[in-house]
């Protein structure tokens, strides 16, 4: 007589749970726990690290010694886990008597309830229970919420339908450094506007109902252009519609995002905010490079350079930006990079200073060029640079590339 579990989902908020053990499980175990809101108490002389930063936080109560049989009064769920089995066999007789529903990790078979694989999506929660075999139950979840997130699944009752904007940053390029959130948000979207620098790829797997409005097709000249994307996005969100504003990075960085959000403020149109892996960041990190190391830098500054030094419209201090000792993270300067890097000299930066420019981060044609402050103009000429790239400059690029440059002179 081997029955199957009955499936159920426990609703453990503020209701007590003993967990009796403090080893690997009980650590994989607490937090899902946790995340439900139960009131956990964990029994066992000694507990792991992190098991500890939970009782450290106020997360959790921890009662340092041995399992003593009143443990279990006031208790709705209890998980043996500890690595004695006569232990285990003492709590789940107890919690047997008291019809209290027990795990053990040890020998499942012995317990009266079964750990699913968990996972959640969508306000979702799929748990799956295998017979006996947990890394295929995971598998399953894993493919179950795979699906989800792709959209192969898409469950079309289930997805949100509150019409608005959300403005999902993209990340660098490559589809695989999205959020899930923002991939998410993408798939449930009516209408997509998306930019040039946004990973394109992943456009290809929106339904084909999705209305896909390509920024880069829009009347040329930035401010038409802006105005024209505010236009579109509040009229179809007004429409009921809901609508991703979809962009390289992160909106809010040089993206002119909060001007998409005053404009839908003004129209009394709900706006979310995804934030997505910013390329001055996430460029330099795929290059190698770090934007901070200690005992190198304490800072880093990005810094647009879509105007020359000295430019009546620049806002940018490059006496200042020189004067400071940290990583400089340059934007659209490829064209005034020249001009840039002979105001840093000027300000006193040394013309041996490193610098490397990064050129189309992420895609299959991402190069690194490495050069100096004082030969910055002449590489960028030979080796043909094209935006996008991102200009590093900075003793970290030393770090990054040691045998490309003399030890440093301080
Ligand atoms: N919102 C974006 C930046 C938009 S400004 C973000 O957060 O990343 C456009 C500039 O970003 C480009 O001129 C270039 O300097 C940089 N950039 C964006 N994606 C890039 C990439 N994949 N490789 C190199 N530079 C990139």
């Amino acid at each position: 007589m081997d029955f199957p579990p009955y499936p159920s989902g426990l609703r453990l908020a503020g209701r007590r749970v003993l967990v009796v053990g403090g080893g690997n499980v009980a650590q994989r175990r607490v937090p899902q726990l946790i995340a439900v809101g139960a009131e956990v108490h964990v029994v066992s002389p000694e507990v792991t690290p992190a098991i500890e930063g939970l009782v450290g936080s106020g997360e959790i109560t921890w009662h340092r010694r041995a399992f003593e049989d009143t443990d279990l009064e006031g208790c709705w769920y209890v998980i043996a886990v500890t690595d004695d089995v006569d232990v285990n066999d003492r709590v789940s007789e107890l919690a047997e008597q008291q019809r209290i529903f027990c795990v053990r990790s040890d020998d499942g078979t012995r317990g009266t309830a079964w750990t699913p694989a968990v996972g959640r999506h969508a306000g979702v929660t799929i748990a799956v229970l295998g017979n006996r075999e947990p890394r295929r139950s995971a598998a399953v979840r894993d493919e179950i919420l795979e699906a989800l997130r792709e959209g192969s699944i898409t469950a079309g009752h289930h997805r949100d339908r509150t019409p608005g904007v959300t403005l999902v940053g993209g990340g660098p390029g490559d589809p695989e450094l999205m959020s899930i959130a923002g991939r998410k948000a993408l798939m449930e979207a009516d209408v997509v506007v998306a930019d040039r620098l946004a990973p394109r790829e992943v456009l290809g797997e929106l339904p084909a109902d999705v209305e896909l409005i390509d920024v880069a097709k829009l009347p040329r000249g930035r401010s038409a252009q802006q105005a024209e994307i505010n236009r579109v996005i509040v009229e179809r969100a007004l429409a009921g519609k809901r609508v991703v504003r979809f962009k390289g990075g992160d909106n809010f960085v040089f993206g002119r995002g909060y001007e998409e959000i005053i404009a839908c403020r003004e129209a009394g149109v709900p706006v979310t905010v995804i934030p997505g892996l910013t390329s001055p960041v996430a460029v330099p990190a795929i290059a190698g490079i770090p934007v901070t190391h200690r005992g190198v830098t304490h800072e880093f500054t990005i810094v647009s350079g879509h105007l020359p030094p000295g430019h009546p419209e620049s806002l940018v201090e490059y006496a200042a930006l020189a004067r400071m000792r940290g990583t400089i993270v340059l934007m659209m300067a490829v064209e005034n990079a020249p001009a840039i890097a002979d105001a840093l000299v000027a300000g006193g930066r040394k013309p041996g200073t490193p610098v490397a420019v990064v050129c189309d981060g992420t895609m299959p044609t991402q190069r690194t060029v490495l050069s100096t402050l004082g030969t910055l103009a002449a590489s960028i000429a030979a080796e043909k640079v094209q935006p996008p790239a991102i200009i590093v400059v900075g003793e970290v690029v030393r770090v990054a590339f040691p045998d490309a440059y003399p030890a440093s002179d301080g």
